[in-house]
């Protein structure tokens, strides 16, 4: 993997950006984080992409393949996310496995059911939880960047709210009262794990 060096990386100018995820949660927060900066955000989803099987082992390996794929597919530089919720008493399930929780079609009431009863199970009393964000772009030259962000918190049960995707609804910031999936999006956006490797990705590469 070649790893973002000030010297050797390119700039991110304004223009399209292709966003290699089929996941329209992501797309809606990626467009959110970008548009803003004059970038026009398309997606896997909309071309019309094949999505490529996530086989690597890390956040930032499975990121790196799905923006591979994307920018082969179309020659523009492509953007990738790869996140999941890492819950510290099950020893970070389900991690890089976390959309695969939901099963198919994808439920995520299931997926957080599933780490309610793993808790559960465990017998700890540790519900603290971390969501991580890898952010990879891939140049049409073959430059290869990858950001991760974090955001710590707390997981709760039963769900609350209908905002955001995912495991939202069960998780609560540190230092927050209400959960992502109640908070108005701005303020997720301000503060989540994928704001935090977008605010590192603007620094190295957007002018
Ligand atoms: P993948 O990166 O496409 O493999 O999927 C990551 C999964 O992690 C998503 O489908 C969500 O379930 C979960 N996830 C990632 N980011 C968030 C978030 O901001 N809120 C809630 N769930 C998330």
């Amino acid at each position: 993997m070649a790893v973002y060096s000030a010297e050797s990386s390119q700039r991110l100018t304004p223009g399209r950006l292709l966003a290699a995820t089929h996941n329209a949660g992501k797309v809606d927060e990626l467009k959110a984080l970008f548009e803003p900066h004059g970038f026009q955000v398309v997606s896997a989803l909309e071309l019309g992409l094949d999505e490529p099987e996530e086989t690597e082992a890390t956040f930032a390996g499975n990121a790196l393949l799905k923006a591979r794929a994307a920018m082969k597919a179309t020659g523009l530089p492509a953007l990738s996310d790869d996140s999941g919720l890492a819950v510290t008493a099950l020893d970070g399930a389900p991690g890089i496995y976390s959309a695969r929780w939901a099963g198919e079609p994808r439920d995520f009431y299931r997926a957080m059911q599933r780490v309610e009863a793993e808790l559960a199970a465990s017998g700890s009393a540790d519900r603290s939880a971390r969501f991580v964000c890898a952010l990879a772009v891939v140049w049409p030259d073959g430059q290869e960047d990858v950001f991760e962000g974090e955001v710590e918190g707390t997981l709760v049960w039963p769900p609350r709210g209908t905002r955001g995707f995912g495991y939202d609804p069960v998780f609560v910031a540190t230092g927050e009262t209400i959960t992502f999936g109640e908070m108005d999006p701005e303020r997720k956006h301000a503060m989540s794990h994928r704001a935090v490797a977008v605010a590192k990705l603007r620094a190295a590469l957007l002018t």
